[in-house]
């Protein structure tokens, strides 16, 4: 695996950390738009691997076993751009495969290995080491960047973060058994993120926390990039 911090200079990391449909990846690209910066969607990474080894055709229950030489061998690459960083898998880049129900409800369960976390924290450092750079995830403000100069704690009800998982999905929002399967479905992923050994889901004692329930996408990331020019600046 590998990972560049390409042209940018030093300058700040800005972590986004929270639950499962906050709106953090978004938030962070558009945040990440603004002020220039790379973004790191590190959530894409654990998505990556997990479609690695579903193509590999690992079985679920032997997950637990997998070496991180083993993972290494996936093949899963990471390669800057002027906005970020596409992931390859097996030689191609992939995107919305990422984003399969499939993967989507394998992830939590290879996020919470050992070998997995270990493997992906020295490619995620890499991707910082130049500075100017917007990480969203799990573990961003708490792990990987613990002396990230801005760390932001995303958080919104769950039936809200359901509702827009729904509309992204192309889905009828108004669907209630839709809605409630949605609303269990983030439930367990959370409970599978915060409950884990090694780098569960939390907010880093110096995150500062926004609850995006009743903001609009904009003023989300206009309070994001508030805070960093504040932060920065100062
Ligand atoms: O952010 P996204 O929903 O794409 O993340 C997918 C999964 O990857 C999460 O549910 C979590 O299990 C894992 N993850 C993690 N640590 C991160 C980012 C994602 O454990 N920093």
């Amino acid at each position: 695996m590998t990972a560049g911090s390409g042209a940018a200079s030093e300058g700040p990391i800005v972590t986004l950390d929270g639950p499962a449909g906050s709106g953090k990846s978004s938030t962070a690209k558009a945040v990440a738009r603004v002020l220039g910066y790379r973004h790191l969607d590190s959530g894409a990474l654990y998505r990556a691997l997990t479609l690695a080894l579903l193509r590999a055709g690992i079985a679920l229950d032997d997950w637990p076993e997998i070496s991180e030489e083993f993972l290494l061998g996936l093949d899963v690459d990471m390669r800057p751009t002027e906005q970020g960083f596409t992931i390859w898998v097996g030689g191609a880049p992939v995107d919305t495969e990422l984003r399969t129900q499939e993967v989507t409800e394998h992830v939590s369960h290879l996020a919470r290995l050992p070998a997995v976390r270990r493997c992906l924290l020295d490619l995620q450092r890499r991707a910082g080491s130049g500075g100017r750079l917007v990480a969203d995830g799990r573990d961003m403000g708490t792990v990987v960047f613990p002396d990230a100069e801005v760390k932001i704690y995303l958080v919104a009800d769950v039936k809200e973060r359901a509702r827009r998982r729904l509309l992204e999905q192309g889905r009828a929002e108004s669907d209630q058994v839709e809605l409630a399967l949605q609303i269990e479905t983030i439930a367990d992923r959370d409970r599978r993120d915060s409950q884990r050994d090694i780098s569960p889901l939390r907010k880093a004692a110096d995150a500062h926390e926004i609850d995006t329930t009743g903001l609009d996408f904009q003023d989300q990331v206009d309070a994001v990039v508030a805070r960093v020019r504040r932060l920065t600046l100062s």
